[in-house]
């Protein structure tokens, strides 16, 4: 069978059924896009609808308030992708600006990267382009290019091999849908060939199946993300409750106050510069605005 149609026969009866996958509206597909980067499917279908109740289209969104943005995006996590979302909806409503018709055009947009351009093109402009995330790379690069993990290095070649599945088809927007679904599903870290629809075509499928395949010890991502002395989770998961505790606080909250709801263990001594880094990194990022000059005073979301 065609490896396009085997892969879509297969999507038709075991893909997911998730909204953003109905529509080829740009402002609906970014939206899910954006929430999709570190957030699991089932906590952004919860999300996604909710948000576009709030803010349907770019022009409510590009009218919203920090605040209001903050307060919508609240258990998402990473705040910033939101604000970044409402300042591509400002940037886009505003007169002289057209929505992109083109993968470069949505790439000239600030903080949008490759991934995103191409997911747009494909799924809203209905591009022939292969968006290449890490899952997309894994099968795609299984199947095409026979490698058991392939890397970052190999995307040229995985997006120069994927006009293999076009071949007499017109529905290419699902290949990358599909391709998600396979590597969630089936071709995991550790693929199940044997119940793969892919297996009699898939260039790497011999090698798992005939056992020859070593998984990497080393395929645990390393984190960048900064961590503070003894704490036990990092900055970001921090920098989540100040936002959440400034948020219920009506008058706003001393910074030693506001140590002790976000850690139990704070130490006033030795967390402190720690806590007030993160205020100011946040004060800069416009999620929190300072109401008074003495540091240790009030903080308040702005609005
Ligand atoms: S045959 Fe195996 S390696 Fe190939 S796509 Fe399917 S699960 Fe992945």
């Amino acid at each position: 069978m065609n490896l396009s149609n085997a892969l879509l026969r297969w999507y038709k009866k075991y893909g997911r059924d998730l909204p953003w996958r109905k529509t080829r509206d740009p402002y609906r597909i970014l939206v899910s896009e954006i929430m999709l980067q570190q957030t699991q499917v089932p906590r952004v279908v919860l999300f996604y609808k909710k948000w576009l109740k709030e803010f349907p289209n770019w022009k409510a969104l590009a009218r919203a308030s920090n605040a209001q943005v903050i307060h919508a995006w609240a258990g998402l996590g990473y705040n910033r992708r939101g604000l970044m979302l409402r300042d591509i909806a400002r940037e886009l409503s505003s007169i002289k600006h057209q929505i992109p018709k083109t993968e470069e055009g949505w790439r000239s947009l600030k903080g949008i990267g490759p991934y995103t351009a191409a997911a747009l093109a494909v799924f809203s402009l209905r591009k022939r382009v292969l968006p290449i995330d890490t899952n997309i790379r894994r099968t795609a690069g299984r199947i095409l290019l026979g490698k058991p993990f392939p890397q970052p290095a190999d995307d040229d070649r995985i997006r120069s091999h994927a006009s293999r599945f076009t071949l007499r088809v017109s529905r290419f927007y699902d290949i990358p849908q599909a391709l998600f679904d396979l590597a969630t599903k089936i071709c995991t870290k550790t693929p199940s060939c044997v119940m793969c629809p892919m297996r009699s075509t898939c260039l790497a499928a011999p090698k798992f199946l005939s056992g020859r395949v070593r998984v990497p010890k080393q395929m645990v991502k390393k984190s960048f993300e900064n961590k503070h002395r003894d704490k036990p989770y990092p900055d970001r998961i921090y920098r989540g409750r100040i936002l959440k505790v400034v948020r219920e606080s009506i008058r706003g909250i001393s910074v030693d106050t506001l140590g002790l709801k976000i850690d139990p263990k704070f130490n006033r001594v030795q967390d402190q510069t720690w806590l007030l880094h993160m205020i100011d990194r946040m004060i800069k990022d416009g999620f929190l605005e300072r109401k008074k000059a003495n540091l240790i005073d009030i903080f308040k979301n702005s609005c």
